[in-house]
C-alpha cells in the first residue's frame, strides 16, 4: 500500500494516459528520464504567459517577476538539498555540466602531476570521462573502487587506495545501471580523512532518497532536474560557498561579472560566477515547481513506496527462468537490470515497447560496471512513485509471452 493516494499521483502525470502501440503505456524508464506532473506543465505555461523576461539586468516588473521566480526556485533546491546558503546552489544544464564545470574550473587549479582522482566501478560515463580528460591534461591519474559480485563497493579496497596523493574521490549514491545505494556517509568521511575532496552524483538519488548535503558533508553534489520530474536542460552543481567561491570561472560573459574593462575583469562571488549568459529560466522555475510537488507527497513517503514495489518486482523477475538479475546488492534503490537466456537485449526491448512497455535496453552510459559482469548490455525496467504493481505484472506477463509461457498470476 503506498503511503499516498496512487490513483490520484498517477493522475497528476498526464503523459501516463498515453498509449503507445494501441496498448496504455507502461513507464519503466524513469532512470533515463521521468515524467513532469501537470502542476510543472503548468508552471512553465504561466511563466512564459505572465512573468517572461530575461533576469536581473532590466529595471522593469516582468524582469522582477522573473528574477523573484528564478531566485525562489534557487531558494527551493537550497531547502530541497538542505544546503546552508541558496549562494551554494548552481543552476547548470544537468549533473554532465555540473561535473566537467567541476573538473575544469576546480580540476584545472587544484590537480597536478602525480596526483589521484578515485571514482568507483559503478559510475555513469559522465562522472567518469570528465576526470579521464582532466587527468590527461595534467598527468594525474585515475583510479577504482571495486565492486563485489553483488554490485556493491569494497570499501577495504577503497581504503587501500585512499592517501597522500588522492585528491579527489567522486561517485554515485545510486547506480543507474544497478540500483546499488552506495554507502555515500562513510566513503565521504573516509575521502576527507585522507585530506581529499569528494563530490557525489545525486543524478539517480533525488528522486528517491532525502539529499541532505550538510550530513552528507560532500564538499559538491550534482543533479539533473529531468530525473526528478522537472524538465529537461535544468540542473544544479551544489558545493560549499567557501570552496564555490575559491574557484575560478568556467565560462566569461554577462551575468557573472562584478565589473569589466579593457585592462581586467572582477567576477561576482557563487552563484553568479558561474552563470554566465542567459540561463534557463523557465525550466529552473519549473524545478522548483517539481521540488515542490515532491514536498508535497514527501521524499520519505515516495522512498518507502518505492522499496516496496522494488521488492515485489524483484520477486517477480525471479519467477522468469532463465532470467538474470545484475545489481543484488542488499541496499537498493528503483533499478532493476537482468539479461534473459536465449534473447537479445534488443529483442526484450522491443518485444516491451510492442506491448507499450518502455524499458531501457544497452549499456546505460555505464560501461565498465556492465563488463565487471561480462556483458555488454541489459534490459533495464527503472521505477517511479508513479508506478504501481499493475505495471510490473504488465512486464512480468510480457515476459512470460515472449517466453511462449503463461503468466502465473
Ligand atoms: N550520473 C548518473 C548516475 C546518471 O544516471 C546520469 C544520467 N543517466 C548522469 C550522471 C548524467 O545526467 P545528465 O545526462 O542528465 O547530465
Amino acid at each position: 500500500r503506498a503511503p499516498f493516494d496512487i490513483n490520484l499521483v498517477r493522475r497528476d502525470f498526464p503523459i501516463l494516459q498515453e498509449r503507445v502501440n494501441g496498448k496504455q503505456l507502461v513507464w519503466l524508464d524513469n532512470a533515463a528520464t521521468t515524467h513532469k506532473p501537470q502542476s510543472v506543465i503548468d508552471r512553465l505555461a504561466y511563466f512564459y504567459a505572465h512573468e517572461n523576461s530575461n533576469i536581473h539586468r532590466a529595471a522593469h516588473e516582468l524582469a522582477a517577476r522573473a528574477t523573484d521566480a528564478y531566485e525562489g526556485a534557487r531558494e527551493k533546491v537550497r531547502g530541497f538539498l538542505n544546503a546552508r546558503s541558496a549562494n551554494e546552489c548552481v543552476f547548470v544544464r544537468g549533473a554532465t555540466e555540473a561535473i566537467n564545470l567541476v573538473a575544469q574550473s576546480w580540476g584545472r587549479a587544484n590537480i597536478g602531476r602525480d596526483d589521484e582522482i578515485i571514482v568507483s566501478h559503478l559510475e555513469h560515463h559522465a562522472n567518469i570521462v570528465p576526470w579521464q580528460m582532466l587527468c590527461a591534461e595534467k598527468g594525474a591519474r585515475l583510479r577504482v573502487i571495486p565492486v563485489d559480485d553483488d554490485g556493491q563497493l569494497q570499501l577495504e579496497e577503497y581504503a587501500k587506495l585512499l592517501g597522500p596523493k588522492t585528491r579527489l574521490v567522486a561517485f554515485t549514491q545510486i547506480s543507474n545501471a544497478l540500483g546499488t545505494v552506495t554507502p555515500a556517509r562513510q566513503i565521504i568521511e573516509m575521502a576527507h580523512s585522507a585530506g581529499a575532496k569528494v563530490l557525489l552524483d545525486g543524478a539517480q538519488s533525488v528522486s528517491h532518497l532525502r539529499a541532505d548535503v550538510q550530513a552528507l558533508d560532500c564538499d559538491w553534489f550534482v543533479f539533473s532536474g529531468h530525473k526528478v520530474f522537472a524538465p529537461t536542460g535544468i540542473g544544479v552543481l551544489y558545493g560549499k560557498e567557501a570552496l564555490l567561491n575559491e574557484m575560478p570561472p568556467w565560462q566569461g560573459g554577462g551575468n557573472m561579472i562584478r565589473d569589466v574593462t579593457f585592462e581586467s575583469t572582477q567576477y561576482h562571488d557563487a552563484p553568479g560566477r558561474f552563470e554566465a549568459g542567459t540561463g534557463n529560466i523557465a525550466d529552473a522555475v519549473g524545478l522548483g515547481a517539481a521540488i515542490d510537488y515532491v514536498n508535497r507527497i514527501g521524499i520519505e513517503n515516495i522512498g518507502a513506496y518505492e522499496h516496496q514495489l522494488l521488492l515485489y518486482a524483484t520477486h517477480r523477475l525471479k519467477e522468469i527462468p532463465g532470467l538474470r538479475l545484475i545489481g543484488t546488492a542488499p541496499d537498493k534503490a528503483a533499478v532493476l537490470s537482468f539479461v534473459l537466456e536465449g534473447y537479445k537485449t534488443e529483442e526484450v526491448g522491443a518485444a516491451l515497447n510492442r506491448e507499450g512497455i518502455a524499458v531501457r535496453s544497452g549499456h546505460h552510459c555505464a560501461q565498465p560496471i556492465l563488463r565487471r559482469f561480462g556483458l555488454e548490455s541489459t534490459v533495464r525496467p527503472s521505477l517511479a512513485f508513479y508506478n504501481n504493481c499493475a505495471d510490473v505484472d504488465a512486464l512480468i506477463a510480457a515476459l512470460a509471452r515472449l517466453k511462449g509461457g503463461r503468466s502465473s498470476f
